[in-house]
């Protein structure tokens, strides 16, 4: 009675950590801080429950938690920045595979469960196992082991019913006749079904509506953690998953709002990259060097960088906050523009930047920045495509016609540095390129920076 006091009560201390390192996370000077709190609170709650003799052995729970620590410090130090949206995509899989065996071993040894614990679990075995073969896709579609476009067949919404229908009535057996022989089988169906299903999901979306399918993929998973939580009735679970479910929910809802679509517009229209070039863009393409590029930067009294995906490649982000540097000490005003999804993951410039030390205070939002952009003398666009491109603005048959940009071709010059005329990863042409003030600077952006840094120190 006294251990469950104490447990419960380190829960609630826990949960409030949770609660406080979600606060914290949601500025950037204080995320470092709010994700201390959060690890701290999950580490309270595993020594708690190690209390709770109900679950597992202590050997059991501090070996997991050391192969967990060890996988966690390595993946952290080796992953590259580029690669980041597909290890938090690994992550949530992960997190769906965990509730999906606690689920498993819950329906294994279970005698006597309580119809509400039956349907609990059977939830916590249908999203886990959904979200982890959905992560499973999302992360081949991100690191290109699989095709990043939509992959749609004729009598996809039939197998998709059929498949929805099955499950429905596996849980329905599983939940109302938990005891007849056949039920190992049946489970075993369920599960399949879950992970077929968790497949055919992810497969039908398109790449540029890959940032919505991983929040999407964090809600589940925090989803199937809640469910789990009611299957063995522990507290905190329930807690940490509605705060991951709800959490992944809000940032779902803020990145469709960026792409102007809604949710069910980006889960089944089958959205395919399209090629805008049947589309009349006039004008014609500019390319600058770098040296000449230099002469009306050091004339600038602003400058707006934009950054994109192509930054993260290129690793740009120190070469950038040295630019910065110079140009501020010529008495320019520097900003950065951020888009919500710009890069391939929610925070992805932000990360980047901060790891380059660029002030918090310098970097602005789209509509902030969409508001006096015109003011700016140069527009430095660093390998981001989709996020300025004009013709969500201007070409109403566009695929992204409606999609909130950043309007960096409204700033007086306009330098875009990439490394050739591809296009982004909606894989849709952009007018930018050949509007009378943009010029294009080709080459690897940290090279091209570099060049602009050196122009300066001369
Ligand atoms: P884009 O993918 O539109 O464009 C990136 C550009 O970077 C490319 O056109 C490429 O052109 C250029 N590039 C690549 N490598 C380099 C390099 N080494 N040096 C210079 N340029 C380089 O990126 P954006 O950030 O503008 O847009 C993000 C897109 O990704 C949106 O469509 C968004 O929906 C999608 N997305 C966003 C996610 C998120 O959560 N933020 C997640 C998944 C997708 P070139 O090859 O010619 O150099």
């Amino acid at each position: 009675m006294e251990t469950d006091l104490v447990i419960n009560f380190t829960y609630v201390l826990a949960a409030i950590l949770f609660i406080l390192g979600l606060k914290f996370l949601g500025h950037p000077s204080s995320a470092r801080k709010g994700n201390a709190l959060s690890g701290a609170a999950m580490l309270l709650a595993i020594v708690v429950t190690l209390l709770d003799r109900s679950i597992v052995s202590f050997e059991w729970i501090l070996l997991a938690m050391f192969a967990g620590s060890i996988v966690g410090i390595f993946a952290a130090r080796l992953v590259a920045m580029t690669a980041m949206p597909e290890m938090v995509s690994l992550f949530n899989g992960i997190g769906g595979l965990a509730s999906l065996f606690v689920a498993w071993s819950t329906l294994e040894k279970g005698i006597n469960l309580s119809q509400f614990v039956l349907i609990a679990t059977m939830l916590a075995l249908l999203i886990g196992g959904v979200t982890f073969s959905g992560s499973i896709v999302a992360w081949a579609k991100l690191s290109e082991r699989i095709t990043g476009r939509a992959v749609v067949f004729r009598g996809q919404a039939i197998v998709n019913s059929a498949i929805v229908v099955a499950i429905l009535v596996a849980g329905y057996v599983l939940v109302t006749q938990p005891n007849i022989p056949n039920i190992p089988n049946i489970l075993y169906i369920a599960m399949a079904l879950a992970l077929v299903m968790g497949i055919m999901l992810v497969m039908p979306i398109g790449g540029a509506d890959m940032p919505v399918v991983i929040s999407l993929l964090n809600s589940y998973s925090g989803l199937a953690a809640c469910a789990a939580g009611f299957a063995i009735q522990n507290n905190l679970l329930i807690v940490a998953g509605s705060l991951v479910g709800a959490g992944g929910i809000i940032l779902t809802s803020i990145m469709c709002k960026a792409m102007n679509r809604s949710l069910s517009n980006v889960l089944f229209s089958g959205f395919q990259p399209v090629h805008t070039s049947d589309m009349v863009i006039e004008g014609e393409v500019k390319p600058l060097s770098a040296d000449d590029a230099y002469y009306v930067l050091e004339a600038a009294q602003s400058v707006v960088v934009v950054p994109g995906y192509g930054m993260a490649v290129a690793q740009a982000q120190h070469a950038m906050k040295e630019l910065q540097e110079l140009l501020e000490n010529n008495g320019a005003e520097v900003a950065y523009a951020i888009h919500p999804v710009a890069g391939r993951m929610p925070g992805h410039m932000n990360v980047l930047l901060a790891e380059a030390d660029v002030s918090y205070e310098q970097l602005f939002e789209m509509d902030e920045i969409n508001n006096r952009i015109e003011n700016f003398d140069v527009a430095l666009v660093i390998g981001a495509n989709d996020v300025v491109n004009p013709a969500a603005r201007e070409m109403q048959g566009s695929p992204i016609y409606g999609m909130p940009v950043i309007n960096a071709d409204l700033a007086k010059n306009v330098f875009v540095l990439k490394r050739g005329m591809a296009s982004g990863f909606a894989g849709i042409d952009n007018p930018l390129f050949f509007k009378p003030n943009s010029r294009m600077i080709f080459g690897d952006a940290k090279d091209t920076l570099n060049n602009m840094i050196r122009q300066f120190a001369d």
